[in-house]
């Protein structure tokens, strides 16, 4: 594949700045940030996954939305995909972390737009669901207009600097970097402008447990990317992906609230397979369950096994989120949790939910 070659020999020229090399391949259930986590990657980033699953190809099946992924690339000019190539790092991940960093639920440049009142919606739903405490959460979305901008961009990289983020860059090659980005952004194509793969993610992110005074004092955020829902429409999803993701991303803060990452296995990569397969099965246990969206199973793994933009095969790595036969599997379990419920409206507590889960997972994960 012509893109392919082309990223190899970026990578050969050794242009792959280090955030991406620190990519475990994996997911997109862009992750918490949390303990579980222990490298210095608050968001995972899905579209940096698979700029490196184009170069070296994972053993696992392609998902849904590889192909949507590959075409995006395929798409594009070859000085837009050199751009890209030279630039990865602003244009990958400075939308995802001007949002982490500066965006608010209530500041227009946050605003949800796409699917907004289906995420609205759901997510009120998903409160009065779960019983945590989750009026806190600050529910918003994240554009690619911040690429636009240098100041925006500027103030990104260096809270990514400051953050262990990125490596360190001085003021002026930050400046530099932000206008050499914005100029080049402004002269091209709405297609590019407006790339889904800038902002191809949706994250739940809590400050619980982090020390940086910066970070620790961010509120809880669920960030959702225009990219990751027009990826959902354009693969026929649109309807059940965007609210099983929030599904799965509001299982996060309940696992947040109730302390889970704080408990479970050591081994990085084991405690975030579980964590992961949590989420799945609690989303898929929301989006079946007669009181939750009451959606078909089916639908429901379908969207959550998509929900990744590479195969997740990387076993030792800490961003390893179970295969996908692991995660279908979480899904079933959760979507006949919620088949079980006696009477059908019964609605199991956040916590016995996740106790119940525990004792199974040795199960889901062994097959
Ligand atoms: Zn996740």
């Amino acid at each position: 594949m012509k893109r392919t070659l082309q990223w190899s020999a970026a990578l050969a020229a050794g242009t792959l700045l280090p955030l991406g090399m620190v990519a475990t391949t994996a997911t997109a259930a862009p992750a918490p940030s949390s303990a579980a986590h222990s490298q210095h990657r608050l968001v995972d980033l899905p579209a940096k996954d698979a700029l490196q699953e184009a170069v070296a190809p994972s053993e696992c099946a392609p998902t849904l939305l590889d192909g949507y992924i590959d075409q995006l690339f395929a798409e594009m000019s070859d000085a837009q995909f050199a751009f890209l190539v030279a630039h990865q790092d602003v244009l990958l991940s400075v939308p995802t972390y001007d949002a982490l960093f500066f965006g608010t639920a209530g500041d227009p440049d946050y605003a949800l737009d796409s699917h907004a009142a289906q995420l609205r919606n759901t997510y009120r739903d998903l409160q009065r669901f779960w019983d945590i405490e989750s009026d806190d959460i600050q529910l918003m979305a994240m554009h690619s207009d911040s690429l636009l901008d240098p100041v925006r961009i500027a103030r990104t990289l260096e809270a990514m600097v400051d953050a262990g983020e990125l490596p360190p860059m001085t003021d002026a090659a930050i400046a530099q970097e932000a206008q050499t980005v914005a100029t080049f952004m402004q002269a091209q194509d709405e297609a590019f402008q407006d790339n889904p793969l800038w902002t191809l993610n949706a994250y739940a992110f809590s400050a619980e447990g982090e020390t940086d005074p910066v970070i620790a004092a961010l509120p809880d955020k669920l960030v959702f990317g225009d990219g990751i829902l027009e990826a959902y429409d354009a693969i026929g999803l649109g309807d059940v992906g965007p609210r099983v993701i929030m599904a799965h991303e509001f299982a996060h803060h309940v696992q947040f609230e109730l302390g889970t990452f704080d408990t479970g296995p050591t081994d990085p990569a084991e405690a975030t397979r579980r964590t992961e397969l949590m989420a799945d099965a609690m989303a898929s246990y929301y989006a079946t369950h007669k009181k939750g969206l009451a959606l078909n199973s089916k639908r429901v793994t379908d969207a959550l096994l998509s929900f990744y933009s590479v195969g997740d095969c990387s076993f030792a790595s800490p961003g390893h989120h179970g295969t996908p036969l692991q995660r279908e599997r979480a899904a079933d379990w959760g979507a006949d949790l919620a088949a079980a419920a006696k009477p059908r409206s019964l609605v199991l507590s956040a916590e016995r939910v996740i106790e119940l889960f525990e004792e199974d997972l040795a199960v889901i994960i062994a097959g």
